[in-house]
């Protein structure tokens, strides 16, 4: 008769590893793995690796060479730790980015000093997503000593860079490596910062595109002798504010994207530039212009790069189409408007199925250790799993960890200590199902 394993006691010792929980995040915090430019990555690739080599992991660490960011100064250093039991079975994998964006202003915390306050750490990438990385580690670590040797299966760790700027270097870099695919892996669980009762299933698709508009440059005190790129482009941002966007603001989604605002398709103008370069001039004590005075110029060139976000029941191609139809409009009616497109970036949208094994472990350990039934979102914004689904051809991937997406990337961010620990509970839970395909 086969014994059932007590299920309990591998929650309780997860309880009582909080203070380890808690020094594993502040010791994470501490290594500013700033993104950009990628500091200290290997530092902090290096600080997961060698405790879980000394846990009994083979540690690959492996570094993208030639990739987006890469350099001697800035290595795009990636972990990969990986443990196998006695017998044949799954792979599940935990995959956190260690990268965070910067710390920006506004904070009453030192942004890298994890300070611990009322049940709760405080830094830049405490919520995202060193909290969530240090939850699946101790999570792991505990069920390592609770299964002791005869378990089946193997279970992989990873530590993985840039996601913050697109994860070409980290889970892209390594997906086109194999490391994502079957038969090394099966399932997938990435600790974003979601919320300890909500599992992620995927998210809305994007476009990244740059439009350029084009003049004819000229002496700025004639601006009637040149044509002016940075009207044109005017011309344009005005027809998206007052056409494009409120017909975006109608598309809704039946897929659940949390925040509910998010439940439509969405544009962002992330930036525009145009003329010439950004001059630094300032006044002198005498009040006289100091500093690259700009000269006058008609702008023969205007460049704005747009993010258009897109849901799952819009196809990339009508995204590009509806954009693209308005530039030729303006060309065929506004006088001088020429204009050029360059795309940056696309992923269509990602949606785990409901019935992936993933789903249903992670959703029965978070109804066994919260008491009650987890809900199910999908992102606004991509995430690694796009890598993984799309390069990776792994369908079985969600996201599932602790910390309030709204703190990420915010002043003050900060991660409870009792979502830590009930989030490695759930992640202990769930890898143990899915080792055991129960
Ligand atoms: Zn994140």
């Amino acid at each position: 008769m086969k014994v059932a394993p007590d299920l309990s006691a591998l929650l309780m010792d997860i309880a009582a590893r909080e203070s380890e929980l808690i020094g594993l995040t502040q010791e994470l915090v501490r290594i500013p793995t700033v993104n950009p430019p990628g500091d200290a990555y290997e530092a902090c690739a290096c600080a997961l690796g060698e405790r879980l080599r000394r846990r009994g992991f083979a540690v690959e660490y492996i570094r993208a060479l030639g990739a987006p960011g890469d350099s001697a100064s800035h290595p795009r250093m990636n972990v990969v730790a990986r443990r196998e039991g006695r017998h044949d079975g799954p792979c599940v994998h935990f995959n956190s980015h260690i990268d965070v964006v910067e710390a920006g202003s506004g904070w009453a915390f030192d942004p890298f000093g994890a300070e611990l306050r009322d049940g709760r750490i405080y830094g830049r990438g405490t919520c995202d997503m060193k909290g969530g990385l240090a939850a699946s580690v101790v999570a792991c670590e505990a069920l390592l000593d609770w299964a002791g040797d005869d378990w089946p299966g193997a279970i992989e760790i990873s530590g993985t860079v840039d996601e913050e700027s697109g994860g070409f270097s980290g889970v892209g870099y390594l997906a086109k490596r194999g490391h994502f695919s079957q038969p090394r892996v099966d399932h997938v669980i990435i600790p974003e910062p979601l919320g300890v009762d909500r599992i992620c299933l995927g998210h809305r698709g994007v476009w990244w595109a740059e439009v350029e508009t084009r003049g004819r440059i000229a002496h700025g005190s004639m601006p009637f002798l040149g044509d002016s790129a940075i009207l044109h482009m005017s011309a344009f941002l005005r027809r998206i504010e007052d056409e494009l966007m409120p017909r975006l603001a109608q598309r809704r989604t039946a897929e659940p994207v949390e925040p509910p605002g998010a439940r439509v398709s969405t544009l962002n103008v992330n930036s525009v530039h145009g003329g010439q370069v950004e001059q630094r001039y300032a006044l002198n004590a005498n009040g006289e212009p100091s500093g690259d005075l700009p000269t006058p110029v008609v702008a023969h060139r205007c460049t704005a790069v747009l993010d258009r976000r897109f849901i799952a029941e819009e196809q990339l191609e009508d995204v590009k189409r509806e954009i693209i139809d308005m530039l030729d409009e303006l060309q065929r009616t506004r006088p001088g408007f020429d204009y050029g497109v360059r795309e940056i970036m696309s992923f269509v949208p990602s949606a785990t199925p409901r019935e992936a094994p993933v789903v249903q472990a992670t959703a029965r350990a978070i109804s066994r250790v919260l008491g009650r039934e987890p809900s199910y979102i999908a992102s606004p914004g991509t995430y690694d799993q796009k890598h993984i689904v799309r390069t990776g051809g792994l369908r079985d991937c969600i996201a599932y960890g602790p910390g309030i997406l709204d703190l990420a990337h915010q002043p003050d961010e900060y991660v409870a200590v009792d979502d830590l620990v009930q989030s490695a509970q759930v992640m202990a839970l769930a890898a143990w199902r899915l080792l055991n395909a129960d």
